[in-house]
């Protein structure tokens, strides 16, 4: 039986010490047996996840994305390992300074803030900012004097985005010269070029128009005496989750080729702007199955409702866009069949995926459990406050086996 070849060369690899992630998860689940939903993040893969992107894009500066997944332990562990990172607020301005980063290691990356929001980063001791209009602008200037600024351009993230940003964010490139421009006779230091190509992007070709438009910045800003040295080419790196995922080395690759060819003489210094990449594969939302039904003798579907849902952690299957892999826990060895998948609350959109052909076992139960894997990124830190009484995702953060948090 196939299945049983798999967990005999699964328990020769686990005794040779080969121990995988979801090994460590498992054996905390096992150990601890936490309420579900709980999400159970491992920081030694954190800390591996991030060197691999360090060593594939070095000499590059890697700012980790903080909203990905702002789990204290995962912030003081990437803070140690020297990491930089991409904060959004005040309050994860505090998070990354309480986790033990410096001030000149956060670079405040998004575009919509206020002036007191500027002013209290300021006051922190942050310096870099990344801004996509003249209002923003005029109000770093006033709020953070002699700030470094990167101007943030309006890239077409394409079809092979999972999760694009659309227009919200960038400006066209003539603006982004003018921009840059103004921020040197504001006072500011215009240091560079900022995009993103849409997160889960799945196409390592996709940074390639991207770099060629913000070499055309890099030229025109140069023409009026001002020289930008930083190239910040964001986020969006794609993980397997049901389907597979280009390599850090693919994406690094390609983004290697694409300075070359747009950059040929001077080549900008790197940063790279990493959230779900970090983390996603690190984590495992363990939860349980609360009812299975079927609207009628005849319907070959069944409907799983599980204990956790677009509200309470998992957000990214909104429009089905993010296909989890689901892994029942304990012997299931019979049959599967069709299933609608949805969360507990009385929302009619709380229901994960009914397009996606998913299949579960014929023989699952209310009460069984099911892990769903590469949950580390976006899912605790989408989770409401208590939408229909539920409370928010609970996130345990273990490193070598053990808890090292619960919040
Ligand atoms: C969210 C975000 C990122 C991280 O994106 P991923 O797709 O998770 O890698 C990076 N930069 C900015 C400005 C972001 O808003």
């Amino acid at each position: 039986m196939p299945c049983s070849v798999g967990r005999a060369a699964h328990r020769r690899l686990t005794l040779a010490g080969v121990e995988t992630t979801l090994d460590r998860i498992r054996a905390f689940l096992a150990e601890h047996r936490p309420p579900t939903p709980a999400l159970v993040i491992d920081v030694d893969t954190v800390l591996s996840r991030y060197a691999a992107l360090a060593d594939a894009f070095a000499p590059g500066r890697v700012q980790y994305a903080v909203k990905a997944n702002p789990a204290p332990p995962v912030l003081r562990a990437l803070a140690r390992a020297g990491a930089a990172f991409d904060v959004a607020s005040p309050a994860e301005i505090d998070l990354c300074l309480r986790a033990g980063a410096p001030p000149e290691s956060l670079s405040y990356g998004n575009t919509i803030k206020k002036p007191a929001d500027i002013a209290t980063a300021h006051a922190r001791g942050v310096t870099e900012f990344t801004c996509d209009a003249r209002g923003d602008l005029d109000n770093i200037a006033r709020h953070a004097p002699g700030a470094r600024v990167s101007v943030r351009l309006l890239v077409d993230d394409g079809p092979d985005s999972i999760t694009p940003f659309g227009q919200k964010f960038g400006c066209r490139a003539d603006e982004a010269a003018r921009l840059c421009l103004d921020a040197a006779s504001a006072g500011l230091e215009p240091v560079g070029v900022s995009f993103h190509v849409g997160s889960q992007q799945l196409d390592p070709g996709a940074w390639d128009v991207a770099i060629a438009s913000a070499a055309k910045v890099f030229t025109t800003v140069s023409e009026h005496g001002v020289r930008l040295h930083r190239l910040n080419v964001g986020g969006g790196f794609g993980v397997p989750y049901a389907g597979p995922a280009p390599s850090v080395e693919t994406y690094a690759t390609g983004v290697r080729e694409a300075l070359a060819a747009h950059f040929p003489d001077t080549r900008p210094e790197l940063v790279i702007e990493p959230g779900r990449a970090v983390v996603a594969e690190a984590g495992v939302i363990r939860c349980e199955v609360v009812l299975v039904s079927r609207k009628s003798e005849a319907d070959p579907h069944r409907w799983v409702f599980l204990d956790i849902g677009r509200y309470n952690g998992l957000a990214e299957t909104e429009n089905e866009a993010i296909a989890y892999r689901f892994d029942v826990v304990g012997e299931h060895t019979g049959a599967d069949g069709p299933v609608i998948i949805a969360g507990p609350t009385c929302d009619g959109d709380d229901v994960l995926y009914q397009r996606t052909p998913y299949r579960l076992p014929l023989s699952l139960r209310q009460g069984d459990r099911i892990d769903i894997l590469a949950t580390g990124a976006y899912t605790a830190s989408y989770s409401s406050v208590a939408f229909n009484g539920i409370e928010p995702l609970r996130t345990y953060c273990i490193s070598e086996g053990r808890l090292i948090s619960a919040e």
